[in-house]
């Protein structure tokens, strides 16, 4: 039932609604025209959230049942009081719930967020570790932005944070096949996630690596190519590092984080004793990451850079963020809808932790995985992989191959025989 029109002087509309669906919690954003109150409370047999906004009005057509997955099952208004919006949440089970606003920030209006965990899961806060194995090399992959932040816009749409996840995902496939090593996606679809809880994901399953992608915009359209970042103690090392830092450090605002939420300041983590090493480790892993870019094309810039970037702030592992370039270049946006060149900048990235590693004292995967094939006349992929006890899958996937043509003196990576 929609509720009759409020008063006259009503002073804040809701204009919007978005559902986001991540594995432990259901978020729903209301939009509204303008910060105001709101009451929230959970009623029993059948489950329900309810929402009162006093002085507000229902500009928008509510979705429909059906889409909003297995938590929520529907999404009614009704006018308990004059002049009162009562948002009812009919959900599939009893839910834990954490309600909150979001001040306007970033050309986004006012929000207030509701956040639905099962009751029963582990959705409020999870201490259990993410893994029972510690014998793995474990590369947690993280997915710039998501949800709410979608991080930067690029030409003909294009999003920073289906790009990102797109990569993300090829390069956890690569990484998973790889014997000995395992990947970890902090999100495995599009929904926000804190940068606190993405730095505990890899503090939880005591990460080997993280590395975290991204593609964003700059002021200046001429910026391209692909550049690594890692932490640093004190300032950026350059005006890009240091414009990039404060904009991924500003990604809670955008994703929907209150900021009386940012109570656990990062701060605390840069006590920590093993910064130096850290830092180094970062710049070497990042040192290899470029190179295996390079291949692919121009750097945006050579060398590591550093700035004081939140998600980079797990203790005790080596961290990079990754630019594989800027949706504000026309070819840099261009490539960046090709699936083909998502494919090779995954692949790229993969060999480059694979060659950072191997360059490391007590790395646990072997060194005949980092093989080089160059490709003479006459010589197919099917060939090239019997005589490596490799297979054709194996050897498009490691080089970011679409099809099955290669070209003579084409240097092939060639991954380990299939045990
Ligand atoms: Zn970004």
């Amino acid at each position: 039932m929609v509720g009759l029109a409020g008063p006259l002087f009503a002073a804040v509309e809701v204009t919007g609604l978005r559902v986001w669906q991540a594995p432990d919690r259901t978020r729903l954003v209301f939009e509204l025209s303008a910060p105001g109150p709101y009451a929230a409370f959970s009623l029993s047999d059948p489950a329900r959230l309810v929402l009162d906004l006093p002085a507000a009005q229902l500009k928008m057509t509510l979705p429909t049942a059906g889409s909003m997955g297995p938590m929520l099952k529907a999404v009614r208004s009704g006018e308990p009081a004059v002049g009162v919006l009562r948002l009812v949440l009919d959900l599939g089970a009893p839910v834990a719930f954490r309600v909150f606003t979001v001040a306007a920030v970033g050309g986004r209006g006012d929000r207030v967020v509701v956040d639905l965990y099962p009751r029963d899961g582990d959705g409020l806060d999870t201490k259990a570790p993410l893994t029972d194995s510690d014998k793995d090399y474990i590369v947690v992959i993280d997915a710039g932005h998501g949800g709410e932040d979608p991080g930067a816009m690029g030409y003909l749409g294009l999003r920073e944070k289906d790009v990102v996840l797109n990569i993300a995902r090829r390069l956890a496939r690569l990484i998973d096949e790889e014997p000995g090593m395992r990947s970890i996606l902090t999100r495995t679809g599009d929904y926000y996630l804190r940068l606190r809880r993405r730095v505990d994901i890899a503090r939880r399953a005591e990460a080997s690596l993280f590395v975290s992608i991204h593609a964003d915009a700059f002021r200046s359209r001429s910026a391209r190519g692909p550049s690594v970042y890692s932490l640093s103690q004190s300032g950026a090392t350059s005006e890009m590092a240091a414009y990039l830092a404060q904009r991924e450090n500003a990604a809670d605002l955008a994703g929907g984080v209150s900021l009386s939420d940012r109570d656990e300041d990062l701060a605390e983590v840069m006590l920590d004793m093993q910064l130096d090493w850290k830092i180094e480790e970062s710049r070497l892993l990042g040192t290899q990451l470029l190179s295996a870019l390079a291949t692919l094309g121009p750097l945006h810039s050579r060398h590591v850079e550093q700035a004081g970037f939140a998600v980079l702030k797990a203790p005790a592992i080596p961290s990079v963020l990754v630019e594989v370039g800027y949706v504000t270049h026309p070819s840099d946006s261009k490539r960046l809808q090709h699936l083909g060149h998502l494919e090779r900048l995954a692949a790229a990235l993969f060999r480059g932790i694979l060659a950072y590693c191997h360059k490391r004292p007590g790395c646990p995967l072997p060194q005949t995985m980092s093989k080089i094939h160059v490709v003479k006349p006459g010589e197919s992929l099917s060939g090239i992989a019997a005589r490596y006890g490799s297979n054709v899958g194996a050897i498009k996937r490691r080089n970011g191959l679409q099809t099955d043509v290669i070209q003579v003196r084409q240097k092939l990576f060639i991954p380990a025989a299939i045990p």
